[in-house]
């Protein structure tokens, strides 16, 4: 499942400086940002809570924690797994 990234308009790229080149999207816990044009990325907790000393080991952390706090907290979504396309016709 993708998350929704948008692009967030008039916003600067605080690494490169270029405009409109970042895009945002949100998890349970965090609001990500990344620049398309310089792979800038980083990302702000969304009940403002200062950042845990954790930023340098997070990046390749964030994926594993995603999906465990994804089927965590969101029963929903685990319910909605990919649909099967196999046999369309059978039932
Ligand atoms: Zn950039």
């Amino acid at each position: 499942m993708e998350p929704v990234k948008r692009f967030i308009a008039g916003a600067v790229c605080p690494r490169c400086g270029k405009m409109d080149s970042v895009r945002m999207h949100r998890d349970e816990e965090r609001e990500h940002r990344e620049c398309i044009e310089c792979g800038f990325s980083d990302s702000l907790r969304l009940d403002g809570r200062p950042e845990p000393k954790e930023i340098d080991t997070r990046v390749h952390k964030e994926k594993h924690e995603d999906r465990l706090s994804a089927q965590a907290t969101k029963p929903k979504e685990v319910k909605a797994e990919p649909i099967r396309l196999l046999d369309p016709g059978k039932s």
